[in-house]
């Protein structure tokens, strides 16, 4: 439901995006749908999607759907039901935002920055760690579930959140309370706004050389994240990445630097599956 409710808060396609989108769509041979023309593409293939559903292909190189996501949203739900082969393809194109389809006789290159979001159980019955005790799995039981995610996809995923299930109680009280899409998404805006008018371009799209200039850390906060990436295990590109997630952290609070809070924030987000 989380996940569905993201390109509701995320900034509009500009008209050039918007023609984007529709060129793939159109290429793809899916319809445009101009009720929900500039509003950020929503994908949500299947586990049993194959590699040319997702990436593309056939005998005359088609979009997938990551492309038909580009600019927008790609939902994975239950992560470790996917075919392992088609999750690594998806390594590429998170790291250059295009993918490059060969066929024997064609080759295409489509467009493919997505934002990749998925979710997964903590365990195969879906108990592990709630404190009711139902979970029966076994430690290798769990191990093997987990491992069917690989770690360089997992490097890859900036924000990874551990959800504790929520009573429904709880969750009818909650929804009263909440916060609606619209006025979550002029804080984003306002974020976005501030990453283009210091580096012309939104965090998530800064060089590993940009980064470095745009997220300078203090003399102490960059010795904490390199003991943070060592206790971790985790790798030189998790580096550049968990400093953009801080830069982004920052830019919601407004805030020209990115200090010590923003930095344990952005460290926070890599634990969930990283420490267990
Ligand atoms: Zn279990």
């Amino acid at each position: 439901m989380l996940a569905s409710r993201l390109p509701g808060i995320l900034p509009a396609l500009t008209e050039a995006e918007a023609l984007e989108a529709a060129a793939i769509r159109s290429v793809a041979g899916c319809g445009i749908d101009f009720h929900k023309w500039k509003t950020r593409p929503f994908r949500a293939p299947h586990h049993t999607a194959s590699a040319v559903a997702m990436v593309g292909g056939g005998p005359v190189p088609r979009p997938g759907e990551i492309s038909l996501a580009h600019r927008g949203v790609l939902f994975l739900d239950e992560l470790p039901e996917y075919d392992r082969r088609v999750l690594e393809v998806l390594r590429e194109p998170l790291e250059s935002g295009h993918i490059v389809i060969s066929r024997a006789a064609h080759q295409a290159e489509y467009p493919a920055a997505f934002q990749l979001v998925a979710a997964m159980n903590p365990c195969p019955c879906g108990y592990a760690g709630d404190p009711a005790g139902r979970c029966l799995c076994t430690p290798e039981v769990i191990r093997r579930y987990r491992a069917r995610v690989s770690g360089p996809l997992l490097d890859r995923i900036d924000i990874q959140i551990a959800v504790p299930r929520v009573a429904l109680t709880e969750l009818s009280n909650g929804i009263a309370a909440g916060e609606s899409s619209a006025s979550v998404r002029v804080r984003v805006v306002v974020a976005r706004e501030r990453q283009l008018q210091r580096s012309g371009k939104p965090n998530a799209a800064l060089s590993n050389r940009e980064v470095l200039k745009h997220c300078a850390l203090a003399a102490s906060d960059r010795l904490l994240l390199e003991r943070a990436l060592d206790q971790l295990g985790l790798s030189a590109r998790a580096y550049h990445r968990i400093l953009r997630v801080a830069r982004s952290i920052a830019d919601l609070e407004a805030s020209a630097a990115v200090g010590t809070a923003h930095l344990l924030e952005a460290i926070q987000y890599r634990r969930a599956l990283g420490a267990t």
